[in-house]
């Protein structure tokens, strides 16, 4: 595996890549990897000839308050654990590398961001945007992998990808758990043992609110209040958002009908978790 640590490095075996017609797929991620991470690089090392990781805290899509510097890091293991996946190319920039200039441009979304994730942390998805449009312009990937454990990040992305006529195809792979239910995430290891044990409750949570569904509840605002008392019940974490919307469009419903994403965050003392399962109604 080679690790690349600068972008004019990085750009320029991306434009060699390009030259001899290799096939790009970009993972990109914030390190600590887990089994989450792995998946979204098992499916491009299965879809391309080439697979390129990055490992990047990005500090601009952390708010103010929250884990920018307390977020989990780890080098040595994520290089063993990219090159045993069988990743190509490990891309480990630096901060100063990665914003080395004045901050001329500021991207702001409009779309799809004034609810979930993008209410409780004003400016993460600009952050996100941000990166990913340089992470995209250094490496120039065909496809990017996305895990919809983040699903407005997929939504934001996708958005992304076509208001800037990025030829990039956006792939999303499904979210990897533990065996109790848990989404694999970095920011686990900050839960206590008992926070752990009650954590699988997420899921559980989650997967109330689909059997409603399934049984012909229609009415959002009865499941959110539902899934909401489970977690109340069972969780000792705050709630921060239960809600339901159509996907991907992230639009308020009336009635459940066609895609739509149910998704939770909870604060926990450490950690703030996030989770969501879509689901298909037909009409
Ligand atoms: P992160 O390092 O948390 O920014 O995540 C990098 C990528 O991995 C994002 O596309 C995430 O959606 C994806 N990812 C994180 N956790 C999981 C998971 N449990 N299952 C699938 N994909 C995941």
């Amino acid at each position: 595996m080679e690790i690349i640590k600068t972008k004019a490095e990085m750009q320029k075996r991306a434009k060699e890549l390009r030259k001899s017609g290799n096939s790009v797929g970009f993972v990109p991620t914030m390190g600590f990897l887990h089994e989450g991470h792995l998946q979204l690089a098992h499916r491009s090392i299965q879809e391309n000839e080439i697979t390129v990781m990055s490992i990047f805290v990005n500090p601009l899509q952390f708010g103010p308050e929250e884990d920018f510097e307390a977020y989990p890091r780890d080098s040595e293991r994520d290089q063993l654990l990219a090159e045993n996946a069988g990743v190509d190319i490990l891309f480990m920039p630096d901060h100063s590398n990665i914003y080395n200039q004045e901050a001329s441009f500021e991207i702001k979304v409009n779309k799809r961001t004034d609810v979930l994730c993008g209410k409780s942390r004003p400016g993460h998805f600009d952050g996100v945007s941000t990166i990913l449009i340089k992470l995209f312009n250094i490496i120039i990937p065909d496809k990017v992998y996305m895990g919809l454990k983040d699903a407005q990040q997929v939504a934001v992305v996708d958005s992304l990808i076509h208001y800037f006529d990025f030829p990039i195809e956006l792939i999303t792979v499904e979210t990897v758990r533990e065996t109790d239910g848990l989404a694999r995430s970095s920011r686990n290891v900050y839960l206590s043992d008992e926070e752990r044990k009650e954590a699988r409750q997420l899921y559980q949570a989650l997967k109330l609110g689909e059997t409603l569904i399934q049984n012909g509840e229609r009415n959002p605002q009865i499941i959110i209040a539902k899934v909401s008392e489970y977690i109340k019940k069972n969780i000792t974490g705050t709630i921060d958002y239960v809600e339901i919307f159509s996907f991907p469009d992230l639009t308020v419903l009336k009635s459940i009908e066609r895609r739509i994403i149910l998704a939770l965050a909870v604060k926990f003392s450490k950690a703030r978790l996030i989770d969501n399962i879509l689901i298909e109604v037909e009409k």
